[in-house]
């Protein structure tokens, strides 16, 4: 039985930790102290790291840990993070059998030139996608183009429905808050928000979420939907037509919301 828990980090950022009650697992851990805090308080022994990409909310932790634990630390093979053992990139396998996981590595690049995902079929669908896809949103383009961000984000999107997404960042409520200037009319957007409230009020996390939820409130993943494409026509003045331009403008768009 695969436990998948959040260590709060920093302001709003979650250290995914998964494990089977013996071994434990963590995703972008920014900072140590809380991963070391929180190991030792379940009895749990860490048997790997997972890195998404190079910025140190994601790495920061990674080289105190490995002077704890004699851990292999899985990144991307495209980056230069000095503290990974294990460089993967797109179709590599990862198999953790310590917790009975087999990731696949995706290449997700666009919010950094070498971003990866890692995504598992079974037990379940998870993904852990860093700063690529977010609740009712998606990371900023800093390195890549934004076409690089939108075919990552299509890419993530064909992955099954029921795939749960574990993005590195609490960012739901003001996502939300952009969403329904560019999508008003959207009622399971609005529901979304009213859930979404709820749990914070309760300062629960509002993830994981599911790709499908994403597919029908993340205005960049329905970038061929027609209420989106008219909302950012009328924002840009500009006669956009296809999803990648819509994405781009609708990108630029949130820069500056
Ligand atoms: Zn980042």
């Amino acid at each position: 039985m695969l436990t998948i828990y959040p260590i709060h980090a920093f302001k709003d950022n979650y250290i995914w930790t998964i494990h089977n009650q013996q071994y434990a697992v963590v995703v972008d851990p920014g900072t140590a102290t809380p991963v070391i805090e929180y190991l030792e308080l379940e009895k749990l022994q860490l048997c790997a790291i997972l890195i998404t990409h190079h910025h140190s909310d994601h790495t920061g932790g990674n080289q105190e840990l490995l002077e704890s634990f004699d851990v292999p630390a899985f990144g991307p093979r495209n980056e230069f993070i000095p503290s990974i053992t294990h460089p993967v990139r797109e179709g590599d396998q990862i198999n953790l059998h310590e917790i009975s996981l087999n990731f696949t590595v995706l290449d997700t690049p666009g919010h950094t030139q070498g971003h990866i995902a890692y995504y598992a079929s079974n037990p379940m669908n998870i993904l852990f996608c860093g700063d690529t896809l977010f609740s009712c949103g998606c990371g900023r383009i800093f390195e890549g183009s934004p076409q690089q961000m939108y075919q990552s984000l299509q890419k993530l999107s064909r992955l099954p429905d029921d795939t749960l997404i574990y993005c590195t960042h609490e960012y739901t409520l003001s996502n939300i808050r952009f969403a329904r200037t560019v999508d008003p009319e959207n009622s399971k957007l609005a529901e979304l928000e009213i859930a979404a409230r709820k749990l914070r009020n309760n300062i629960i996390p509002t993830l994981p979420t599911t790709l499908m939820l994403e597919k029908a409130v993340n205005p960049f993943l329905r970038c061929d939907q027609q209420e989106i494409i008219d909302h950012v026509k009328n924002k840009t003045k500009q006669s956009l037509t296809d999803p990648a331009s819509i994405f781009t403008a609708l990108r630029e768009w949130k820069n500056s919301y």
